[in-house]
């Protein structure tokens, strides 16, 4: 996958405690979602970034935000969200950090961002979206939106005291509901 961001280390690498800060524009990939949904960023995003020379690696920390567009659970509307989250890593040397679950790497003077960012939006994303809160969804059968319109099929009653009335009408042979 091509980088989201990359940060040049050259000026800052050399220095203990030197920091660098960093105000720009992010690109991000539509992402496939649960659900088979899809969510589709609305680029560009910002990014805003400060990486300070710790001596045995790089500390990031910073802020990126947008918006995004995710399909409704319940009808599969469009949804427009936006959302604002923050990022704080360690990165070290490829070599060191293979011993610190935590930390991150990077190799010679450029330190790829995109799992920290990645990770940070993907955090924030809710777990349910809905259109409304009051969304009444698809219908189960014919698949109509019932937001905007009304079906005929007879699931939208989910009351099995229905359902047992029902079956015990036909056993009993009465109704006059003719299906043959
Ligand atoms: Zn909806
Ligand atoms: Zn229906």
């Amino acid at each position: 996958m091509k980088p989201i961001y990359k940060v040049n280390l050259a000026s800052i690498k050399d220095s203990s405690g030197s920091r660098m800060e960093i105000r720009d524009q992010i690109t991000l990939s539509n992402l496939e979602w649960e659900g088979e949904r899809l969510l589709k960023f609305d680029n560009p995003w910002w990014i805003e970034l400060e990486v300070t020379n710790v001596a045995r690696g790089f500390q990031v920390q910073g802020k990126t935000g947008g918006s995004y567009q995710l399909d409704c659970d319940r009808c599969l509307e469009q949804v427009q969200l936006s959302l604002e989250t923050e990022f704080n890593d360690l990165f070290l040397p490829e070599s060191v950090s293979k011993q610190e679950e935590e930390a991150k790497s990077f190799t010679g003077d450029e330190m790829d961002l995109s799992a920290t960012i990645m990770e940070a939006i993907i955090l924030q994303i809710p777990l349910k979206v809905l259109c409304t809160p009051t969304c009444r969804g698809l219908c189960s059968v014919c698949g109509t939106n019932l937001n905007n319109a009304t079906c005929n099929c007879e699931t939208e009653s989910f009351d099995p005291r229905l359902a047992m009335l029902l079956k015990w009408k036909q056993d009993e042979g009465g109704g006059d509901d003719g299906q043959s």
